[in-house]
């Protein structure tokens, strides 16, 4: 799994430097496959309702559709780096409550809030009954 990290890293870093560093800051979204359904919706959901975040200081988001990788390790497919976060879908219709979207975007509030991102994900915002299992509840709901 760390191997799939690295060879994503290296990727995006190639990618990135070919075209002058700023082909992965300035795409506001960057995917392999179409667009998750009810994205908006859902971002603008999650962000500004869920986690009360300012919608102008949204990260970017990337989907990588039919890969996946873990968050420090744990059972989440998806990656949250600086000011942008990875989502792997599993296939084009995967909702997006059942993808690491919540959790990755929990990652990039924690840190606008000035809390620590928590890599390790120690803070309460994880457990079962959370803030993240219940935007996914929530997401879920909506058929989202
Ligand atoms: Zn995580």
């Amino acid at each position: 799994m760390i191997h799939a990290l690295l060879y994503y890293a290296l990727f995006f870093g190639a990618v990135g430097a070919i075209a002058g560093g700023s082909w992965l800051v300035w795409r506001a979204f960057e995917r392999s496959g179409p667009e998750p359904k009810h994205l908006y919706e859902a971002f603008r959901y999650v962000w500004v309702d869920c986690y009360e975040m300012d919608w102008e200081q949204r990260p970017r988001l990337i989907f990588v559709h039919g890969r996946s990788f873990n968050c420090a390790g744990q059972e989440v497919a998806g990656m949250s780096q600086y000011n942008a976060i990875t989502v792997a879908m599993e296939d084009d219709d995967t909702p997006l409550s059942s993808t690491a979207f919540a959790h990755e975007l929990r990652h990039q509030a924690r840190a606008r809030k000035g809390l620590p991102t928590d890599p390790g994900h120690k803070a309460p915002d994880w457990a079962p009954g959370g803030i993240v299992a219940r935007t996914n509840e929530e997401l879920r709901k909506r058929g989202w």
